[in-house]
């Protein structure tokens, strides 16, 4: 039985210098719309009247008729009325008592994206062109979009390092994969990525010698320059790229790692974070495990969800690496120095596997 859900993926894209063009000016007047929509909102409210969408549309359309606003009729209707649709829903959800009051958007601190539906751009054989540009726009495909993807909504962002990305919303049909016998237990770790019960390994990317070289001279570039400088700005910048590719780089890996683990497997078992957190010394618990382990999880959750596959969370403290998965002796004591032990038993772990085939027993008795 399928499943329609809907999903939105996100790219990198280089625009032409005419296209940031067109795009940084309609950026401009969504949040010029967005504001004077928002202000006239507002003196209605305060004489007690409420605003429809559609009064709020004609007056868009007045503005653009007027001479002090008549350059908003040069970009795309369809992200301006997309603006009004927002601030429409974020009243709805004020009257509603679910949101505070809308506030306006702040050149410096709103990203104010650009938002095309169905009407307002071309998607032919997997290129995207939006109204007013000639050309389809360069996409970075890290992905691919699922099979037959039809896009309903594209939103397109510039964010604090100066990169573009386009969101792309496509309704995907999701059809359970057919049952397997195999299960597998996940432990998370930061010499390697992931480790498997199997005795799989998989390697973390995004630290390898080069990245962390790059990231240690842009923090050292950063911190040389002086306080409130051209040159300071410039720095943060870099330093906040070469995390951004790291973090993206990361991202897609996780993606491939996860999808291969719910295709391969009936059901996957990983440790709950607070429960990791308990066990953690000070010196491994670095921010970056933290996070890939967040997106592992999420990754495996919502991909489980969608291919009718079960993902096990075992929220019970217990000594997972201190347990022989073999003979389920518990030793006394197991610094993290310890990489590979013998078990009384005499079967010889590995810390870490041995971690992840208890995760995975656990994981089953749980379920
Ligand atoms: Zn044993």
């Amino acid at each position: 039985m399928a499943r329609i859900v809907k999903r939105a993926y996100t790219y990198r894209f280089y625009p032409t210098s005419g296209q940031a063009d067109e795009l940084v000016r309609t950026f401009g007047c969504v949040r010029l719309v967005y504001n004077k929509a928002l202000e006239e909102r507002t003196r209605a409210y305060a004489e007690g009247r409420r605003v429809s969408y559609g009064e709020s549309s004609a007056m868009l359309t007045g503005w653009k008729c007027s001479d002090a606003l008549g350059f908003l009729s040069a970009v795309s209707s369809v992200p301006l009325q997309q603006a009004l649709r927002h601030l429409q829903a974020a009243f709805a959800n004020f009257f509603a008592k679910r949101a505070k009051y809308p506030v306006f958007k702040s050149r410096k601190k709103a990203r104010a994206p650009a938002e095309y539906t169905r009407s307002a751009f071309r998607w032919r054989e997997g290129r995207l062109t939006l109204a007013k540009m000639d050309a389809p726009l360069a996409i970075v495909w890290s992905r691919p979009l699922p099979e037959g993807a039809e896009p309903s909504t594209v939103t397109v962002s510039r964010d604090a390092a100066g990169r573009w990305f386009v969101s792309i919303l496509v309704e995907n049909e999701i059809i359970p994969l057919p049952p397997v016998a195999a299960s597998v237990g996940v432990d998370v770790g930061i010499a390697a990525l992931v480790t498997l019960s199997t005795g799989e390994k998989i390697a973390n990317p995004g630290h390898g010698r080069r990245e962390r070289r790059r990231l240690a001279g842009a923090q050292r570039a950063l911190a040389r320059k002086a306080k409130g400088s051209a040159n300071r700005g410039k720095a943060r910048l870099r330093v906040a790229r070469v995390y951004a590719r790291i973090a993206d780089r990361r991202r897609d890996y996780l993606h491939k790692v996860t999808t291969r683990l719910v295709r391969e497997n009936q059901a996957v078992a990983v440790e709950d974070l607070a429960v990791r957190n308990l066990v953690k010394n000070g010196k491994l618990a670095n921010a970056i495990s933290d996070a890939s382990w967040r997106e592992l999880r999420s990754m495996l959750e919502y991909k489980a969800q969608g291919y009718g596959r079960t993902l096990v969370v075992v929220d019970r403290w217990f000594p997972s690496s201190k347990l022989c998965s073999a003979c389920g002796t518990r030793q006394e004591a197991m610094p993290l120095s310890v990489r590979a032990w013998e078990c009384a038993c005499g079967v010889v772990h590995d810390r870490d596997v041995n971690a992840a085939k208890n995760v995975l027993a656990a994981g089953l008795a749980e379920s």
